[in-house]
């Protein structure tokens, strides 16, 4: 039985799965040989809803909160890593700055197309030099009579080279560091933006990953989102919903490793016997199956608390317990995938089983959306914090 699920979100559950195994399963492992992106899976997932779970009818969302997107995104990542990354482009990013700091016209410009997955959506932090110390970014918006100028080069952006539209982080007053940040709301298709993709990259292979260059791009005065300098809020604001995101997709690639090695040590015979029959095994699947189960617990716990946000039924800020659940499900998805490698022995190191690609996909949960020492410090700095 799941931990208390509603039969809405039973029902969610189930649908998401079954799409993820007829829809996405059949030609994954051919299509990340491949580097195969495909929209149109994307767009059979708008169609069922999944980006609209945070967004009020209005705007063409169903408002069925963010547990039911991670258990939702959950589903989808334990077939496939790479098109679990969707959820934080059309949703979780974009979707969530514009419904807290946007204005009314931007809401409605760029959340529905976002829902139905017309347009394809991304966010960038990130640059060459500038990782994890995001205030020491160099691309600079300047302001002019009837709008900004854009320049700068962001690196590692998921959803590149097909993305539509992007939130872009440029500094409009370096001076000030991280409160001279400031958030754009960007045409992707704008003249002076190139997108390129980063071809070679350890996994994801289904999952663009690239570098944008902004070179002159102008963009209209209504491009900025909530006021000159409010990017660092707006982009810590947005990282405790895609950290989310991540966490349930990491939780996912953690179950699906247990799963699958489990079916393994069930099948496999050495010394005559089922090898789940030998204690060391069972050590392994026991240890896959605590993590696995209190990763879940703490991204459905972190999801609960940002729909009690959501909601206005408190004001708890979520950032604890975000990192925790991100923190968490990422170790344990390169625990997990790790663990399964060593059970299915060389068949697990064949790229004619999956769980190689697992366990290429799982490494990227330790460095997306803040690595795991960024969560570490960020959960220390709130006992600090306490202490004052
Ligand atoms: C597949 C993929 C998709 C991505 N998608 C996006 C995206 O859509 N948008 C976006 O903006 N970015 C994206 N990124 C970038 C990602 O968020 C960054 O890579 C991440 O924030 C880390 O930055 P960095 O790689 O520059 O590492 P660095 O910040 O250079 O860190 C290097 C190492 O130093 C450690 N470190 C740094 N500072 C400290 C410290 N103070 N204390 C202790 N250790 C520290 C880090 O933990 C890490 O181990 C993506 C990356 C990948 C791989």
């Amino acid at each position: 039985m799941d931990f208390a699920f509603t039969e809405e979100e039973r029902m969610v559950q189930e649908m998401a799965r079954d799409f993820a195994q007829n829809e996405i399963a059949p030609t994954v492992e051919k299509d990340e040989k491949e580097h195969l992106f495909r929209r149109e899976i994307v767009k059979k997932m708008a169609e069922l809803g999944f980006f609209g779970c945070i967004a009020p009818e209005e705007y063409g969302g169903n408002n069925m909160g963010y547990l039911a997107a991670t258990i939702i995104t959950m589903e989808v990542a334990k077939e496939s890593p790479s098109y679990g990354l969707p959820f934080n482009l059309q949703m979780n990013s974009i979707q969530s700055v514009l419904l807290e700091f946007g204005t009314e016209e931007q809401r409605k410009k760029w959340i529905p197309p976002l829902i139905s997955a017309e347009l394809l959506g991304c966010f960038a932090l990130t640059e060459p030099d500038v990782g994890s110390d995001v205030a020491s970014m160099k691309t600079t918006a300047k302001e002019v009579s009837d709008g900004w100028i854009i320049n700068g080069t962001k690196m590692w952006i998921s959803g590149i080279p097909v993305a539509d539209v992007g939130i872009v982080f440029a500094m409009t007053d370096r001076e000030k560091r991280h409160r001279g940040m400031s958030a754009f709301i960007v045409d992707m298709h704008s003249p002076g933006v190139t997108q390129r993709a980063i071809e070679d990259k350890l996994g994801l292979h289904c999952a663009p990953t690239g570098e944008i260059v902004f070179e002159e791009v102008k963009v209209p005065k209504d491009a900025i989102v909530g006021k000159p300098g409010d990017g660092f809020k707006i982009a810590m604001y947005m990282l405790d919903r895609t950290r989310l995101s991540c966490a349930a997709r990491a939780a996912g690639v953690a179950e699906k490793c247990f799963e699958l090695a489990k079916q393994y040590a069930n099948e496999r015979v050495q010394f005559g016997v089922p090898i789940i029959q030998h204690q060391m095994i069972q050590d392994q699947l026991a240890r896959m199956w605590c993590e696995h189960e209190a990763a879940k617990l703490l991204v459905f716990k972190a999801a609960w608390i940002l729909d009690q946000i959501r909601l206005k039924r408190t004001s708890e800020r979520p950032t604890l317990h975000i990192s925790t659940a991100k923190y968490y499900s990422a170790e344990a998805a390169v625990f997990a995938a790790n663990e399964a490698m060593k059970i299915y022995g060389s068949y697990g190191y064949s790229a004619e089983y999956p769980i190689e690609r697992y366990y290429r996909d799982a490494k990227s949960y330790q460095t997306v959306e803040g690595t795991s020492n960024i969560q570490k410090i960020i959960i220390a700095r709130h006992f600090i914090e306490q202490q004052k």
